[in-house]
């Protein structure tokens, strides 16, 4: 995935003139978890009001307890997918095991890789495989390098639809859910011709902060910008604390559009 190989910026294009790519400003957003299809039905209202173009979400989730909820699966995503693709929105969705992939492969348009995921080489083998673009999040404790070298495993399988997703690590500090790295976007501008988004939701952890630093995302250097919105934060089912309402969405929307254009 390095320049020395390919010169050009890789460009994702995922059909109905919605791309990934450099000189653009991707914007995905939606809840942690699809929950339901009025949430759904909700999000989708809310991304077309705003002209957001992919909508975020999980079906599979990787939770740290087994107790919390743990997302719909096939079936929400198989109802979720009939929804978006009907309002003419795309789709980003974590896989989180290869036994997933061809159930789940004619009902997403990108496929993400979590975080706890980054390293899961067999995944990252299959993936290599597919003919679809593929999301990596850099690892919980992962390293720049690390990260290139797991796009490296799908690029190296044949796939080279691939988005790289700077969402935070774990550093010592206890103030903020993770410590959103920032450096890391020139740096994997610089190093790699993929395009680079920045997730502020998980990178910093705190609802009120989330707009602060997807605008940092933006000036660093991102090709996009990854958030969670639900109608009710507060009754999210997942990652609530770092969720944006609607209102608070569409203000960031608006201003990640014009932070880009100032870039
Ligand atoms: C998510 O996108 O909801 C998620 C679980 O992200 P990460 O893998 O970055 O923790
Ligand atoms: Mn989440």
């Amino acid at each position: 995935v390095s320049k020395k190989w390919k010169v050009k910026p890789t460009s994702i294009d995922l059909g109905d003139d919605v791309y990934i790519k450099e000189g653009d400003m991707a914007i995905m957003a939606g809840p942690c978890s699809i929950e339901n299809e009025e949430q759904i039905v909700k999000v989708i209202d809310h991304l077309k009001a705003n002209n957001i173009k992919i909508m975020r979400g999980g079906v599979y989730k990787p939770r740290s307890s087994p107790y919390a909820f743990r997302g719909l699966g096939i079936e929400g995503l198989k109802l979720w997918y009939d929804l978006a693709s009907k309002a003419g929105i795309k789709i980003v969705t974590e896989v989180m095991q290869v036994s997933q992939i061809e159930e789940m492969m004619d009902y997403v348009d990108i496929f993400q890789v979590g975080a706890r995921n980054t390293q899961n080489f067999n995944l990252l083998d299959e993936l290599g495989k597919v003919d679809k673009p593929v999301m990596i999040k850099r690892g919980i404790s992962g390293t720049i390098e690390e990260l290139l070298q797991s796009a490296e495993y799908v690029f190296s399988g044949g796939n080279e639809k691939l988005i790289l997703c700077e969402r935070g690590i774990r550093t010592y500090e206890k103030a903020t859910r993770n410590t959103l790295d920032l450096n890391s976007v020139p740096v994997l501008k610089d190093k790699s011709h993929l395009p680079v988004v920045v997730d502020p939701s998980h990178g910093i952890g705190i609802r009120k902060f989330v707009h602060q630093m997807a605008l940092a995302g933006v000036m660093a250097g991102a090709d996009g910008i990854i958030y969670e919105t639900h109608e009710i934060p507060e009754k999210a089912y997942s990652d609530g604390q770092q969720t944006l309402d609607f209102a608070q969405s569409a203000q960031l929307t608006d201003q990640i559009r014009k932070t880009f254009s100032m870039r």
